[in-house]
């Protein structure tokens, strides 16, 4: 029987908050003081013993933050990193990592943030996020060895042998123990009274948006509110897709100078910008751009690109988008003078790559990127010896089929040729089935995360050239049919808003605003959104933005629209548009939610 609390048990609490009240953040960031408050999980599921002589800590002061995800802010915060093992397991362990904020800025809050590409967790860039709002936020290395450790370098144990442990920890489980363990420590840090709730957020892009959702699917009451960007979610369908763009190429012969690709886009961009009603560079309807633009008229257009002396991808070793790396973007070397007109056959490779993978049958495989987004997958190199355009295996898309479906350690393809988009099909398939309650992360069901009160923010730029945003229409969708398919559809989307919004960022790149439309902007402050949504009950009807012009941004299913020549700004339902989003992916004979 739970025992009643004592009059002296509260007093001592209130003793103990008064305490930590006066605790400076260099009295906190001690070894000594964080060990004393280092959580004892009380989750039987977890399975968990910390090591407290792994404690370590780190103060930072005025420190100058800033991201797509947050203002630019200066911050005080300590870093307490330690391990823990799981019982049963030899050489485990894993290391996760809190910043704290200072006490009087404690908000009785904690964050998770999460990685990008392979990557479980983005360092210290996405964690500032929380210390603004007032929370203790973490990351986690998910047991792979080092928080710079990717899941891609210690996912076979041997040519053959799947290390499903990290698969697992990678998938979900390494995010559920840094969580637990986070609002635990949180609560010991500031010795919050058991009777004050402490609010718990996550926060992350692409992989990290996968990650995001793969605690939602399974965990429920676990977090109150998430923000999850352009989740790498639908895992085998999305990293096969990567390789869309070359098998078209190789299928056709014909391999399009870089400049011709940026020619048609940047055709496709003047000729959309205006449908929205507002000409300012941004297309924010690239659903009518879909239904209404032609690439056939920029056949004969000429383009122009200078010689470059190569670099591109990501200087050194930092991470791009997401998380990602020069690995899985290598950049190029030096590159020729490009001078043409757009060809038929630079159109047809555009208007294909557009309109998503067909199987032979005639039957839909997958969606691609909105028309006006950056050709990224269907890109080429330039092989000097050959003195000739060619296409190299997408790093993620080569790297899934050699490492993850075909468990050799070998990161990529070493060529397209002889692919056939069946063969994409039906490795996507494989994948799919394989790491189906791993990495695919598509559970189309979230009744229990709603019944325990929790919110998403979903949001995904609409020219995301790495991860459709079409991806993340069709899981709204899927969850809305599964869910609420007795209802009309627009009782559905109105049932979906009591916990799970979705919006769609004009002009929008991957998990940042786009540099081809430097206008569309990108939501930054989706955290304190989601966190007045959870503890104030204020749902968003739309995101603030930072785009000049473009201060909101329109909640799915409806769609940014201007009159009065681009002074009226509306968010407004054209079935249309909406049945454009809309994808049957019936190459599979199962649900691919
Ligand atoms: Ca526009």
């Amino acid at each position: 029987m739970r025992p009643h609390h004592s009059a002296l048990a509260l007093s001592s609490g209130i003793i103990a908050a008064v305490q930590a009240a006066s605790l400076s953040l260099a009295d906190i960031c001690t070894i000594a003081y964080t060990r004393s408050a280092l959580p004892i999980s009380e989750e039987p599921g977890l399975g968990i013993t910390i090591d407290a002589s792994s404690v370590t800590v780190s103060l930072t002061t005025n420190k100058t933050v800033s991201s797509n995800w947050y203002p630019s802010t200066v911050i005080d915060y300590c870093t307490v990193t330690f391990a823990y093992s799981h019982k049963g397991l030899d050489n485990d362990t894993v290391q996760v990592s809190y910043l704290v904020p200072p006490t009087e800025k404690f908000r009785n809050r904690y964050l998770s943030t999460g990685g990008g590409g392979l990557a479980i967790n983005s360092g210290t860039r996405s964690t500032p996020s929380g210390v603004i709002v007032g929370a203790v936020a973490g990351i986690t290395d998910g047991g792979f060895g080092s928080f710079n450790t990717q899941f891609d370098a210690v996912f076979l144990l041997a040519n053959g042998t799947v290390n499903w442990q990290a698969t697992y920890m990678f998938g979900y489980q390494a995010h559920h123990e840094l969580a637990v363990l986070g609002k635990q420590f949180a609560r010991n840090l500031f010795k919050t009274p058991e009777n004050e709730k402490i609010y718990a957020y996550y926060q992350g892009c692409s992989e990290g948006g996968r990650e995001g959702w793969s605690q939602a699917q399974r965990f429920a009451g676990q977090f109150d509110g998430l923000v999850t960007g352009a989740p790498a979610f639908r895992f085998s369908q999305l990293q096969t897709n990567h390789l869309s763009g070359g098998v078209l190429e190789e299928t056709m012969g014909y391999y399009p100078p870089p400049c011709e690709l940026e020619k048609i886009r940047n055709l496709t961009i003047a000729a959309c910008d205006g449908l929205d009603g507002k000409v300012d560079g941004v297309v924010a309807r690239s659903d009518l751009c879909k239904l209404v633009f032609d690439y056939e008229k920029t056949i004969g257009e000429p383009y122009h690109c200078p010689a470059s002396s190569g670099g591109g991808g990501f200087p050194g070793n930092t991470r791009g988008p997401g998380g990602t790396t020069k690995r899985q973007f290598p950049g190029s070397g030096p590159t020729p003078e490009q001078n043409g007109t757009v060809t038929a056959k630079g159109v047809a490779i555009a208007k294909a790559f557009t309109e998503g993978l067909i199987d032979s049958r005639g039957k839909r495989i997958y969606l691609n990127p909105q028309p006006s987004s950056n050709f990224a997958d269907a890109q080429t190199t330039w092989n000097a010896d050959k003195g000739a355009w060619e296409i190299l295996p997408s790093g993620f898309g080569g790297g899934w089929v050699t490492r993850f479906l075909n468990l050799q350690d070998k990161s990529n393809l070493d060529s397209l040729k002889g692919v056939t988009v069946d063969q994409l099909r039906d490795w996507m398939a494989f994948g799919m089935q394989k790491y189906y309650d791993s990495l695919q992360t598509t559970w189309p069901t979230l009744g229990s995360f709603q019944a325990a009160g929790g919110k998403i923010l979903h949001v995904h730029g609409e020219e995301d050239s790495s991860i459709p945003a079409a991806s993340s229409v069709h899981y709204y969708e899927s969850v809305r049919k599964v869910m609420h398919g007795d209802l009309s559809y627009r009782e559905g989307t109105k049932a979906l808003d009591d916990f799970y919004r979705l919006y769609i960022v004009p002009g929008g790149e991957h998990c940042s605003a786009n540099s081809a439309q430097p206008n569309g902007g990108w939501p930054m402050t989706t955290l304190q959104t989601v966190i007045k949504w959870v503890e104030e009950g204020v749902a968003p009807a739309t995101l603030n933005n930072t785009g000049k012009g473009i201060s909101s941004i329109c909640r799915w299913p409806l769609r940014p629209f201007w009159t009065g020549n681009g002074t009226k700004f509306d968010c407004v339902f054209d079935q249309r548009s909406v049945d454009s989003w809309m994808y049957t992916l019936d190459a599979f004979d199962f649900p691919v939610y």
